[in-house]
């Protein structure tokens, strides 16, 4: 491989968003000059899955272009820039509470206080008269406050006799079930951070300070092909010793997931020529390519040419299971450009979507200008013994459920082979059992990725 990076040579193609702040761990000046000493350069290497996902990491910085979507259509895409709050929420002092407002210096010192209700007042509708010395006034929750009263009694802490209202002495203190103005956020502050995925509350947030459109990252766009002489297209007969090939539908689901637009670039035979013209295809129109099968394409030298004369691709023997093998690296584009990034991952079916999850998630939302999101990970009883060696991470499809003491259980779902597809689509977890981790005994408590969240 050559020494100095071919990706050395990149600026950034598309100009960073003038605006908007990127999280600063995510800023990279001089990617290429870390990468001269990461194990992106060093060929083949036996490589732990931390290391791998380290190494990844510290290779990428996220794409620039972005575009202005309107609400409805941003949930899930990637805040360009900072939101900034154009006006106090709430816009008012208003009721937390349905119930009478006065003024807190009313309530008397040693005894009830005894007020008289002179009027209602309902969210979105001001009152504009005066409310006098002993005077309070019926309010629903949210109505502004009006002018001069600061404090909420709750109608089920006071006594009401036709217009007359008691409250007893320490029931409610000056000031309490007032919401100020500007209390959740006021006007000029960040409501939202760039680089934030966004939720249905985030959603919300944004229209509650009455903004229709929020500038996002443009999706990130994924080339994906399958390869192997031995797959078939859906509905193309099934001859002898061919599969259907599952793991484009798979990574599908599971880049579209992300909110990533995938580019489906189909099936590639086992032929170096098809390879190069499928790969000159993704890098001319993709941010990232994404391969399944024949990574063990560094099985043949042929293969590994084509890569070689196309970018800076590492073969890793990573020590997992499933997953091996594993390959990563830039794909040269014309001077300049920001380079595409090869994932090629195995091609059995289930660690295709182990490595796609243990490699690939992570930096795709890294290079879509997601802030670092590290997945939840919960910890369960595992129901049986696991054999496991340390010296490798493990991953295995698992089903979690509560237990009977209220926590969690874990118990593995049929074959584990890495092959077998079934077991995968039945687990709703995996669990992974860490490099130095060695057996757990029944009972013992296991790391445990849940898919609701990851896929
Ligand atoms: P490979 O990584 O190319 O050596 O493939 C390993 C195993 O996964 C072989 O049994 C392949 O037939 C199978 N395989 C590879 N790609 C796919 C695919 N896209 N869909 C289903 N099975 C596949
Ligand atoms: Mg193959």
């Amino acid at each position: 491989m050559q020494n100095h990076s071919a990706a050395a040579a990149v600026g950034p193609r598309e100009r960073p968003p003038q605006t908007g702040t990127v999280h600063p761990q995510r800023v990279r000046e001089t990617p290429m000059t870390e990468l001269a000493e990461s194990p992106l350069t060093t060929g083949d290497r036996n490589l732990s899955v931390d290391e791998a996902r380290a190494a990844i990491a510290a290779a990428l910085q996220p794409i620039a272009g972005t575009e202005t979507v309107a609400l409805p259509k941003a949930l899930g895409r990637v805040l360009a820039e900072n939101v900034i709050s154009p006006i106090d929420v709430p816009a008012h002092d208003n009721s937390a509470m349905d119930g009478y407002a006065f003024r807190g210096s009313e309530l008397q010192a040693a005894g009830p206080t005894t007020l008289k209700s002179v009027g209602t007042l309902f969210a979105g509708a001001p009152w504009s008269d005066n409310v006098g010395a002993e005077q309070c006034l019926r309010i629903m929750t949210g109505a502004v406050m009006p002018r001069g009263l600061d404090t909420v009694v709750p109608l089920e802490l006071c006594h009401v006799d036709g217009d007359t209202v008691r409250v007893e002495l320490g029931v409610i203190r000056a000031g309490d079930n007032r919401r100020r103005r500007g209390e959740d956020l006021a006007a000029g502050r960040p409501a939202l951070q760039a680089g934030r995925v966004l939720k249905p509350a985030d959603l919300g947030l944004v229209a509650s300070l009455g903004i229709g459109e929020v500038p996002v990252r443009r999706r990130l766009r994924v080339g994906l092909f399958s390869t192997g002489d031995e797959l078939r297209m859906l509905g193309q007969p099934l001859d002898a010793g061919s599969v259907y090939d599952s793991n484009r539908y798979s990574l599908m689901g599971a880049l579209q997931r992300l909110g990533m637009e995938v580019i489906d670039l189909g099936l590639v035979r086992d032929d170096p020529a098809a390879l190069q013209t499928t790969l000159e295809a993704a890098v001319a129109q993709a941010d990232v390519v994404l391969t399944s099968g024949g990574v063990s394409m560094g099985d043949a030298d042929h293969t590994r040419d084509v890569l070689a004369r196309m970018g800076e691709v590492a073969f890793w023997k990573v020590a997992m299971r499933p997953g091996r093998p594993f390959a990563f690296g830039p794909l040269t584009r014309e001077a300049g450009a920001l380079p595409c990034w090869l994932f090629a991952l195995p091609g059995n079916p289930v660690a295709a979507l182990v490595t796609f999850y243990a490699f690939a998630r992570e930096a795709l939302l890294q290079l879509a200008g997601a802030a670092p999101r590290p997945l939840p990970v919960l910890q369960a009883r595992c129901t049986t013994a696991l054999r496991k060696r340390p010296g490798r991470t493990e991953f295995q499809r698992a089903i979690v459920e509560p237990a009977a003491d209220g926590g969690w259980q874990v118990r593995l779902t049929g074959s584990q082979g890495a092959g077998v597809l079934r077991s995968m689509s039945e687990a709703n977890a995996l669990v992974v059992l860490g490099h130095a981790q060695g057996s757990v005994a029944e009972g013992g408590l296991v790391d445990v990725w849940l898919f609701d969240g990851l896929v």
